[in-house]
């Protein structure tokens, strides 16, 4: 049986619905990871994608108090006007200006997390790739850019260079850091323990680099944020380098699992979150 047929063999009267607000949304894997994790669990719970246009975003906000939804995720291009929307917004949201996370508020209100940049490091720490007191340089400053700046910013790494085409960006991202965050050129990734690409460049089949990777040595690490393709360009000359890699899913997952905790109230069953991620890239190619 068709694993969306098997979610909704579950549904009863009791069903709790969380869902992805976004435009477009048809596309995301969220609805495959969150589902899996409930199934994984017997919760009867319910993850389904909203496509809303920023005109209804306000509406769409007041419908989780009023459905009493489990609570949702957020993306493109609702991140912005979610965080201004929000009542509870957390630190990481009034320094990102940007949430991916609503959750209920027992007062009726709505809490609003940003869980990318915390899923990055999650990912890492998952995979033992230590970042205390590490040298990172981040490739890009937009969205994505910046969560993972932010979130390098309370974790223990060393320093977090910024390189972006943007020179702006790359400063508002920098910022970001708190404390341990500046721009670069490409002449930091030389002495970078980890490089992360936050950058778009390698995406789909343009098989474009974002930097040279002949400036690659063996023992750096190189993570793309990049899942589609899941080895991209990069990844695959890092690998040829002799670099340790890590590719996109994992952030995609560990933010996911942080919703999850924030929506259903437990731990989240991350060998099957990634299994489902997995299975639904492979689906869509
Ligand atoms: P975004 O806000 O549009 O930012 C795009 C970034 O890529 C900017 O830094 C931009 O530089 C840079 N860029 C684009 N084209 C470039 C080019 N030709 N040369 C150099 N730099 C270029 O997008 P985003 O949301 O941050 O996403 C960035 C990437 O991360 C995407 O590939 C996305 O799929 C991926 N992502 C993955 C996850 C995950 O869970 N794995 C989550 C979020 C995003 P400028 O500022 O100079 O334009």
């Amino acid at each position: 049986m068709p694993l969306a047929c098997l979610a909704s063999a579950m549904v009863s009267g009791n069903t709790r619905v969380a869902g992805v607000i976004g435009q477009p949304v048809r596309h995301s894997m969220s609805p495959a990871i969150h589902n899996a994790a409930y199934r994984e669990l017997g919760l009867d719970w319910l993850y389904v994608a909203f496509e809303v246009a920023p005109r209804n975003l306000a509406s769409a906000l007041r419908s989780v108090t009023a459905l009493g939804l489990g609570g949702l995720s957020v993306t493109m291009p609702h991140k912005d006007h979610v965080a201004i929307l929000v009542d509870e917004p957390s630190e990481a949201v009034r320094a990102l200006g940007a949430c991916n996370t609503v959750v209920p508020l027992p007062d009726g209100g709505l809490a609003g997390h940003n869980t990318d940049g915390d899923g990055l490091l999650d990912s890492l720490r998952h995979d033992e790739i230590d970042v205390a007191g590490r040298r990172i340089v981040l490739l890009g400053a937009g969205g994505a850019g910046r969560s993972i700046a932010e979130a390098f910013g309370r974790s223990d790494a060393g320093e977090l260079v910024v390189i972006n085409r943007d020179i702006d960006k790359a400063v508002t991202a920098a910022k970001l850091a708190s404390g341990i965050g500046r721009v670069g050129t490409t002449e930091d990734l030389a002495d970078a323990d980890i490089i992360v690409n936050a950058t778009s460049v390698g995406m789909g089949s343009s098989g474009a680099f974002p930097f040279d990777p002949a400036l690659l040595g063996p023992k750096q690490v190189v993570v793309d944020l990049i899942y589609e393709p899941l080895i991209t360009p990069l990844l695959h000359a890092a690998t040829e380098r002799g670099c340790r890699t890590a590719d996109g899913l994992g952030m995609l997952v560990f933010q996911a699992a942080r919703q999850f905790r924030l929506f259903a109230g437990q731990e989240a069953p991350i060998a099957t979150m990634l299994a489902a991620a997995r299975s639904a890239l492979q689906s869509s190619n």
